[in-house]
């Protein structure tokens, strides 16, 4: 490998405009550090791009060199998908431009953006872009497996507001991906993650939106069953500007936590509301009424202020492990699990997260886009967070346990952004009846698996397993 990034760098050496960073030199520690700290790996050449040239130029030199080949945007892939040990990583963190059309309400952004870039973009015209809910995480790596947030209910998941993209193939060349232009390629995209190719642009819808109204409030141990039985049924008819989601964890010992809550076992319940202000109180009333009046806090927030909030509780570097899945519905003994499950969380940043689909994201069908089944509206994400290695194993086997519990009661299916770097043998089942078609457009569009660090589709392979 290491003969393969020589390689690899003195071709790019006299045409590439962006930077190349190998190992010694300066930044480049720095640059080949990703978001999840369990993944440490030492690349054998980072290739900053400059533009689409030399994104062209880095993949038809790894091609020709053979060498193991990670794309990387923010670098949050959970799994670690972005980097590589000995390889090269094809990083696009200079590729950050973004226009707006206001009049359109469209936006153009390049392929290493953060959510963050898009979000100050397009708010200055006051519309928004319906993405995730942490604004250093890259936009390509989350658009391209599907894209949830805040604003998924009222304007479905990101990859269904994408209009067009410009890919780099695996044999350098550039193809536009649209309803009319390769819409194979582009049905792919929109869900399939980083299987088909380097996207340098995202052309996407935008929806005025300058401020929400936010509610949250925390419920004691005692009330996490009632809660989450009037969640489950809540949620059933709630109209499509309410997203409410619920983090089971240990209440934080911080001043705004009433005192006699915290480091206990608690569920937060986070609640935005993009509806007219007036009618927020008829949904936020039920809904916090099973939460300590002490905890409750209600206030509006600017669009931008909502999208920053979480991202002090998300740090980079810290290690992460997370497993995923889909619930029908959320029988009686998933929640007694759910409740039995909090009082054995390992660390005071860990938690289980629960969001409810449905709405616009909901009504799409299985089969249009690759992101597919979204017919069962309960989504859990465990998610474990922690600062040292040490408390690797204890941290791990508690996800692990937990989801193997759970895992009767869910419908096959994974969101692939929530999925951890062991998880492989996940992936048909993320896909499930969409399978073969996956395989098709990855045969044709990357038949020798260039892109292979992803939640990967084999080329060639088309028998569907585990769905
Ligand atoms: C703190 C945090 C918060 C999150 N919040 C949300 C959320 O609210 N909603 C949600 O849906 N998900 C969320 N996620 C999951 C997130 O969607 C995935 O981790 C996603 O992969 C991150 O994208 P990235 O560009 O930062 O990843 P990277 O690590 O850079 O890349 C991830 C994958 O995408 C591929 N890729 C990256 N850029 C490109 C490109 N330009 N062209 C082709 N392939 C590319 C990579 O090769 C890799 O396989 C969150 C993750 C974190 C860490």
């Amino acid at each position: 490998m290491l003969q393969a990034s020589r390689e690899v760098y003195s071709s790019l050496r006299r045409r590439f405009k962006g930077d190349l960073l190998r190992p010694g030199e300066s930044g480049f520690e720095e640059a080949r550090a990703i978001w999840n700290g369990m993944v440490a790996r030492v690349p054998g050449l980072i290739a900053r791009c400059a533009d689409v040239g030399d994104v062209q130029n880095a993949v038809r030199a790894a091609s020709e060199a053979g060498i193991l080949t990670a794309v990387r945007c923010g670098g949050h892939s959970l799994a670690g998908f972005s980097t590589c040990d000995g390889g090269l990583v094809i990083d696009l963190s200079r590729m950050r431009q973004v226009t707006v059309d206001p009049e359109a309400r469209r936006a153009r952004f390049s392929g290493g953006c953060l959510l963050g870039s898009i979000d100050t973009a397009t708010q200055k015209a006051g519309l928004v872009f319906p993405s995730g809910v942490v604004s250093h995480t890259g936009a390509a790596g989350l658009v391209l497996g599907g894209g949830t947030g805040w604003l998924t209910r009222q304007f479905g998941l990101s990859c269904d507001n994408v209009e067009g993209f410009t890919v780099v193939t695996a044999d350098g060349s550039v193809v536009r991906a649209d309803a009319q232009e390769n819409p194979d390629l582009f049905w792919a995209l929109r869900g399939g993650g980083g299987n088909f190719g380097v996207v340098t642009a995202f052309e996407v819808k935008l929806h005025p939106l300058t401020s929400v109204v936010l509610a949250e409030g925390l419920s004691p141990e005692a009330g996490i069953r009632p809660l989450l039985e009037l969640w489950r049924d809540f949620m059933a008819d709630a109209p499509i500007e309410l997203k409410w989601n619920i983090d089971l964890r240990l209440a934080p010992h911080t001043e705004q936590v009433p005192v006699e809550l915290r480091g206990q076992p608690v569920a937060a319940s986070w609640l935005i509301w993009t509806g007219d202000m007036d009618d927020a109180q008829q949904y936020f009333r039920p809904a916090l009424s099973l939460c300590d009046p002490e905890s409750v806090r209600r206030r509006t927030l600017p669009f931008l202020e909502l999208q920053t909030m979480a991202d002090a509780a998300f740090p980079h570097g810290r290690r992460y492990y997370t497993k995923s899945g889909y619930f029908p519905s959320l029988g009686d003994s998933t929640i007694d699990r759910l409740v039995d499950a909090v009082s054995t969380i390992p660390s005071s940043e860990t938690q289980i997260e629960l969001a409810y689909l449905g709405g616009v994201a909901g009504r799409i069908g299985a089969t249009e886009t690759a992101f597919g089944d979204r017919s069962a509206p309960f989504i859990m994400n465990l998610l474990a967070n922690w600062p040292e290695a040490s408390d690797d194993s204890a941290h791990i086997s508690w996800v692990r346990g937990l989801f193997n519990q759970l895992r009767p009661a869910m419908k096959p299916g994974v969101y692939v952004n929530f999925m951890s770097g062991d998880e492989q043998d996940r992936v048909p089942e993320a896909y499930h009846e969409r399978w073969d078609r996956m395989v098709a457009v990855k045969s044709h569009y990357d038949p020798d698996n260039f892109f292979l660090l992803n939640q990967n589709i084999s080329p060639g392979k088309t028998t569907a397993k585990n769905s």
